[in-house]
């Protein structure tokens, strides 16, 4: 099941990145385009008073008695705008000055001011004096072609960006709760997506565990029936006991792959369960030894132990020599005539038992490594099911290892050998 719940939490992770990809291009075009809309209608009123303001001073340089009565062609401090002509000596001959805080700033602008006639910019200050942006264009003045004054035009739109910022701000905080109103009804929606699939696999698995479980029987009494004809010594002929003696091999494979098709089956329905008591790990690897012993000889490995004489431990004392088996017969299996196969249980370091079985065998390649321990898997098939595996056994280890709540891990090289890890709590 778990992998179930791990695919919907990809699905969901998945679907949030994509989510919060989309939400992040949206808020910064929706930012482009608020910043691009103000600005561009701050510019064009910007033009146009400034237009206004040359024209009106143009006026009142014909008309020098009007200009008593300067104050009427100013703009008022109010709208944040302001405004200064310079004479071509650089003399102010008027002006709706800004704000004391803000004019050395405007000043240092106009000074170094190199814009295009008409041209809007927008220049900000931030550090020395808060965070201020200011709005500014320039209109040259002209008289019988030549240049007489400038008036350059300004507006504080500090306000203008801050409120840009802040909209975007909340817009970004919508955006996150957005978000996670999306992952919420995403994990829902991938949890009824994979609902199907989950009946669908525990159909499955309990087919498995039912057909598993009811073919045991009729194995057994084919099994005894095998062992009857074996002993039978009416039948003589040499070809039949040949027969007789296949028929069971077969049937022996038969019963491992079944009784291997149970545990996987029951692991997956978290049916197994660990009975814990005080196991002698080295005691239950030195069985493992003198079981494998007749194997190894046959091929002339020598079979070593290594480490502690005796270690006990809470563990489950069956599966622990399901474990041990799994792992030295595989080691026998894949070490070539002559090798050595050494199995070492070690003093817990930690707090964690060490058990290692290393061989000198056929070793295994690093693409291979990842999935040694998926059910059914096998490097070579046919050597394999020559050897009576059936690519349960590390799927069943690491099971077995799992209800421990320990850890396998295996380290190999082609051609030198494999040594198989596992930690298991003290
Ligand atoms: P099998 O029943 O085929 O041995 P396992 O699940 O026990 O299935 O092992 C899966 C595959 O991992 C094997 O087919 C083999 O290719 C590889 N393997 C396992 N143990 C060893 C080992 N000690 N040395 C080399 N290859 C190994």
């Amino acid at each position: 099941m778990n992998v179930f719940q791990q695919s919907r939490r990809q699905l969901t992770l998945y679907y949030s990145l994509i989510m919060a990809a989309f939400l992040v291009v949206l808020i910064f075009f929706v930012h482009q385009s608020m910043e691009w809309s103000m600005e561009s209608e701050q510019a064009r009123e910007l033009v146009e008073t400034a237009g206004r303001i040359a024209g009106g001073q143009e006026y009142l340089m014909q008309h020098p008695e009007l200009m008593e009565d300067a104050e009427d062609w100013r703009i008022g401090e109010s709208d944040r705008l302001f405004f200064y002509v310079f004479d071509i000596s650089g003399e102010p001959v008027n002006f709706s000055r800004a704000s004391s805080q803000l004019e050395p700033f405007v000043m240092d602008i106009i000074s170094a001011w190199d814009k295009e006639p008409g041209e809007v910019a927008v220049v900000s200050d931030q550090g020395k004096r808060r965070n201020v942006r200011v709005m500014m264009t320039a209109q040259p003045m002209m008289e019988d072609g030549e240049q007489i004054a400038v008036v350059y035009v300004g507006k504080d739109v500090t306000a203008m960006y801050n409120g840009l910022q802040k909209a975007t701000y909340s817009l970004a905080a919508l955006a996150v709760l957005a978000l996670a109103v999306a992952a919420g009804v995403g994990h829902f929606l991938a949890g009824k997506a994979i609902v199907p699939l989950v009946e669908a696999y525990e159909k499955q698995r309990q087919f498995a565990a039912d057909a598993s479980h009811e073919l045991r029987t009729p194995l057994s009494v084919v099994m005894a029936s095998a062992d009857l004809l074996e002993n039978d010594p009416s039948i003589s002929s040499p070809f039949l006991k040949q027969v007789i003696a296949d028929v069971r091999d077969e049937v022996k494979k038969m019963t491992k792959l079944v009784s291997d098709l149970l545990f996987v089956a029951r692991s997956d329905n978290q049916a197994l369960k660990v009975k814990l008591s005080k196991v002698d790990l080295a005691a239950a690897a030195d069985q493992t030894i003198r079981l494998m012993q007749p194997l190894a000889d046959k091929k002339r490995i020598s079979l070593l132990r290594e480490g502690e004489a005796a270690l006990t431990a809470k563990l489950d004392e069956q599966k622990m020599k399901q474990l041990l088996l799994i792992l030295v017969d595989n080691a026998v299996k894949y070490t070539l005539e002559g090798g050595k196969v050494t199995v070492r249980v070690m003093a817990p370091a930690a707090g964690k038992i060490r058990l290692e079985v290393e061989d000198t065998g056929i070793g295994i390649s690093k693409e291979d490594k990842e999935r040694i321990f998926d059910r059914f898997f096998r490097v070579d098939k046919a050597r394999s099911r020559e050897m009576g595996g059936n690519g349960l056994g590390l799927a069943i280890a690491q099971e077995i290892v799992n209800l421990h709540s320990g850890r396998i891990n295996v380290e190999s090289e082609l051609g030198k050998g494999t040594k198989f890890i596992v930690t298991l709590k003290g």
